[in-house]
């Protein structure tokens, strides 16, 4: 008998058919001798929904009213979910994340998990019962209702597992499982059987939001056993493992789009030690998250920071620049969110030259222009137009065969 935690995405739970269809599913487990633990986002677009509500009545948002509003999508989800169990015959019960045992910290909006004490949840199991437990919630050591933040579901799915000791940690979501690069944008994607964590982790810090980034750092860190799979043809999708030794090492395996970032430049500043620091110190206690960075050589003395933020950070980076700018004397802050982001990963780049200038030559030959370059040991991104995202993704996936690809 195998214990699997089963997590599922807004769109597999987005209306009563398709909850129908998972309470249907899990049954199928059950008569096979299995033991499920499922974790339900909210319903579709729900938490969307809910935050476009909150911005029409606040413009501050208030951290401990927000968890309250945006948990209340999760928390009608396994209500929904657990009627439609027992309807099919499948003794079930609904717990919010508080009564599952998750106790977080109180950074509300993107609090973090500090113990699962999951007895309530093994007592259920014991008693024969599925738990569903609502997503990406807990409860703070302030004893308030927190939101571990947009993905946090993959992230108490993973928890969970650990905490239970689950064979296998299962996300369902709407695509079959972890693709060479997004499969609605790029038709001949091709799903992976494996990818390592190390790729993994990468892929999702460029902005691939399957699973979401804490959920694979924290199956990393206990080895919980990863299979993003699909709710609606129920197939294998990829395992997320360690590397073993009869994997070989993808030149590059997949390419990815982010979109949700935006790039500041603050030009003329004073080229002397400490201005750096001070500017990006004063945005880390403004808690804005900077991703790329990158400095000119200098001329006359003076210099051009770019850096990028998340969209949500923008406005509250540029009134960090705009104060910076009085000290340090900076001529200018412009902004452009209009930006994509575009990164190729693969383990094989480490020990292979000639990726970079690969990837430079593939947009460069289909008129794209490069303004920002990073790089890690296995992933080179490149800030480009927006408009030119979907594009570029394409020609660099075809320039490296990924379509033809068996992982
Ligand atoms: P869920 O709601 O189930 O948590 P998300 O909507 O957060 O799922 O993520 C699933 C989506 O991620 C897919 O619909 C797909 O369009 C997108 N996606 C982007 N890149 C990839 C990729 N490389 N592999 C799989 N899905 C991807
Ligand atoms: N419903 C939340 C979100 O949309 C949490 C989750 O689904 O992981 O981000
Ligand atoms: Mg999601």
């Amino acid at each position: 008998m195998a214990l699997y935690v089963q997590k599922f995405g807004g769109t597999s739970v987005a209306d009563a058919e398709r909850i129908r269809g998972v309470a249907e599913q899990v049954a199928r487990c059950r008569r096979r001798g299995d033991q499920v633990v499922l974790v339900v986002s909210a319903m579709g677009k729900e938490t969307d929904d809910l935050l476009r509500l909150a911005a029409e009545v606040s413009t501050d948002l208030p951290g401990r009213e927000m968890d309250m509003l945006i948990t209340a999508g999760e928390r009608k989800a396994i209500a929904l979910v657990a009627m439609a169990l027992e309807a099919a015959g499948v003794p079930a019960e609904s717990y919010t994340g508080s009564q599952a045992g998750f106790v977080t910290d109180t950074n509300h909006r993107n609090a973090k998990i500090l113990e699962v004490g999951a007895e309530r949840i093994r007592a259920a199991l014991d008693a024969g019962r599925v738990p569903v437990v609502a997503g990406a919630q807990g409860v703070s050591t302030d004893r308030d209702v927190t939101f571990l933040g947009r993905g946090g579901s993959d992230t108490t799915a993973v928890a969970l597992a650990k905490a239970l000791g689950a064979d296998a940690c299962e996300l369902y979501t709407d695509v079959s499982g972890v693709f060479t690069t997004d499969p609605r944008v790029v038709s001949t994607a091709r799903r992976m059987h494996a990818i390592t964590f190390d790729e993994m982790l990468e892929m999702t810090a460029a902005g691939c939001p399957k699973p979401a980034m804490r959920s694979v750092e924290y199956a990393h860190r206990h080895g919980v056993p990863l299979h993003v799979r699909s709710a609606f043809t129920w197939e294998p999708g990829t395992w997320v493992v360690e590397e073993s030794s009869d994997m070989e090492a993808a030149l590059i395996r997949s390419v990815v789009a982010d979109s949700s970032e935006a790039k500041i430049t603050v030009s003329g500043v004073p080229d002397e030690p400490g201005v750096a620091a001070r500017l990006f110190r004063d945005l880390a206690d403004a808690d804005v998250n900077v991703d790329m960075i990158v400095q000119n050589v200098s001329e006359g003395g003076v210099t051009d920071i770019s850096f990028t933020v998340p969209h949500t950070d923008l406005d509250r980076a540029i009134s960090v620049c705009e104060s910076q700018s009085a000290v340090s004397g900076a001529q200018k802050i412009v902004s452009d969110h209009r930006i994509a982001k575009v990164s190729v990963v693969g383990a094989g780049m480490k020990s292979n030259p000639g990726v970079a200038a690969t990837v430079f030559e593939v947009l460069a030959s289909h008129g794209i222009n490069i303004e920002m370059i990073s790089t890690s040991a296995i992933r080179i991104s490149c800030v480009i137009a927006e408009d030119s995202a979907d594009q570029a993704v394409q020609v660099l996936h075809d320039a490296f065969e990924l379509d033809a690809t068996t992982f």
